[in-house]
C-alpha cells in the first residue's frame, strides 16, 4: 500500500500537470486572439480588445523590457538575430562616478552621470518634532556605476513616489544632483563616510538586466585631514543691536565647505548644485507641513522659512537625525538673496 508521503507525492505532481495544462490553454488563446487580430486589424479598435491594447502599449514603451529574443520570427520575415540585439542601444553607465566621489576626485558637476538601479526603499521620516507631527518620505535608490560600484542615491521629497516605482536594471540619468559624502550615524568623523547623491530630479532613459557582480559597498578614503574644519556662521556672531542678522555673503569652496556640516560632507556647494533661488515654491509648498498660506500670498519671511525647510530636510537627514538644526551660511545667504527683505534685516533662523 502507498505511504501517505507517496499519496501526497503523486497528489502533488497531479494538481502540477493541472495547472501545467490550464497555462498551456490560455496561452494557446491568447495567441488565437491575437493571430485573429493580425489577420482583421479592423477589430484592433472593439472594446472587447482595450486590455490586449493596453498591454501592447506598456510593451511598445518599454522596448527595453520587452525585447524579441533571438531566433523570433520579425515583421520582414527575417530570424531575430545577435546582430539586432547589439544594436538595441542600451546607455553605457558612467564608470568610476562613485570611486571619485569617495577618493575625494574632482567630481565634474557639469556631468550627468548615468546609473542603474540595484533596488529602491521608500522610507518614511518624521518631519516635525511635537503636536503636527506628519511623516513625509523619502526613496532611497542603491545605484551602480559603470564600474559596478554602489551608492546610495537619496530622492528629494517630491520625487520619492515616483522613484519608488524604479525596478532593479532601470537606468536612469541624474539631471539635478548634490554628491556628497555621509557618515549614517551623522556624526561628523571622516573614517565611515558614505558616497551617496541626493537627486532633485532624474530622466529614466532605459533598461538592462541587473548587474550580478557588484562591488561591496565603498567606504571614503580616511580624509579626516582634509575635511575643512566646521566653519562658524557668520550670524552665530553676527547679530545687529536689536537681535536681527544682516545677509552676510560667503564664498563656500574646498577649503571652506560652510555645507559640510551634520555629517554630511558636500563635494560641491549644496546652493551650487540646486540653486535655492530656481526652486519651484508650488512644489515645495505641497510638501511642507508649516506652510499654510498659499505662495502667491506669502511674504518672503514665509518663504525663507520654507525654503530654510526643504533644503535641510532633503539634504541632512540622510543621516538619519539633525533637520532641526541652523542652515550653514551659504544657505542663509542664498536662501537671503534668493527672497530678500528691503531693510536687509532677518529674523535669526529658529529650527520649528
Ligand atoms: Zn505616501
Ligand atoms: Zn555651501
Amino acid at each position: 500500500m502507498a505511504s501517505q508521503k507517496e499519496k501526497e507525492a503523486s497528489q502533488d505532481k497531479l494538481e502540477r500537470k493541472d495547472k501545467r495544462k490550464r497555462i498551456d490553454e490560455s496561452i494557446e488563446h491568447c495567441t488565437h486572439v491575437l493571430s485573429v487580430l493580425l489577420q482583421k486589424p479592423e477589430m484592433w479598435c472593439h472594446p472587447t480588445f482595450r486590455t490586449v491594447r493596453e498591454c501592447i502599449q506598456v510593451m511598445k514603451a518599454n522596448p527595453q523590457q520587452f525585447p524579441p529574443v533571438i531566433g523570433d520570427n520579425t515583421p520582414d520575415g527575417t530570424a531575430y538575430s545577435d546582430n539586432n540585439a547589439v544594436s538595441r542601444k542600451i546607455p553605457s553607465l558612467t564608470p568610476s562616478y562613485i570611486s571619485g566621489i569617495a577618493q575625494y576626485k574632482d567630481v565634474d558637476v557639469a556631468l550627468s552621470p548615468i546609473l542603474q538601479v540595484v533596488s529602491a526603499t521608500m522610507k518614511y521620516e518624521s518631519s516635525t518634532e511635537g503636536k503636527k507631527s506628519n511623516s513625509i518620505h523619502f526613496t532611497h535608490l542603491r545605484l551602480c556605476d559603470g564600474s559596478n560600484d554602489v551608492m546610495v542615491g537619496r530622492l528629494s521629497m517630491h520625487i520619492s513616489h515616483e522613484g519608488n516605482k524604479l525596478r532593479p536594471g532601470d537606468i536612469i540619468q541624474l539631471d539635478v544632483f548634490t554628491p556628497l559624502r555621509f557618515t549614517p550615524s551623522g556624526e561628523n568623523d571622516g573614517d565611515h563616510r558614505l558616497p551617496a547623491v541626493v537627486i532633485h530630479n532624474y530622466s529614466r532613459i532605459g533598461y538592462a538586466a541587473p548587474r550580478n557582480e557588484l562591488n561591496n559597498p565603498i567606504h571614503c578614503v580616511n580624509v579626516t585631514d582634509s575635511i575643512p574644519p566646521v566653519v562658524p556662521t557668520p550670524s552665530d556672531g553676527a547679530h545687529l543691536d536689536d537681535g536681527m542678522e544682516p545677509l552676510i555673503e560667503v564664498t563656500c569652496t574646498a577649503g571652506s565647505r560652510y555645507c559640510s556640516l551634520y555629517g554630511v560632507n558636500a563635494v560641491v556647494c549644496i546652493c551650487d548644485a540646486n540653486p535655492p533661488s530656481k526652486i519651484d515654491l508650488e512644489i515645495v509648498h505641497q510638501f511642507c507641513y508649516f506652510a499654510t498660506t498659499d505662495v502667491q500670498n506669502m511674504n518672503n519671511k514665509k518663504k525663507r522659512n520654507m525654503l530654510y525647510w526643504w533644503f535641510m530636510t532633503n539634504h541632512y537627514n540622510i543621516c538619519g537625525k539633525g533637520n532641526r538644526k541652523k542652515p550653514p551660511a551659504c544657505l542663509l545667504a542664498a536662501i537671503r538673496k534668493a527672497y530678500p527683505e528691503a531693510n536687509g534685516r532677518y529674523v535669526p533662523y529658529e529650527a520649528k
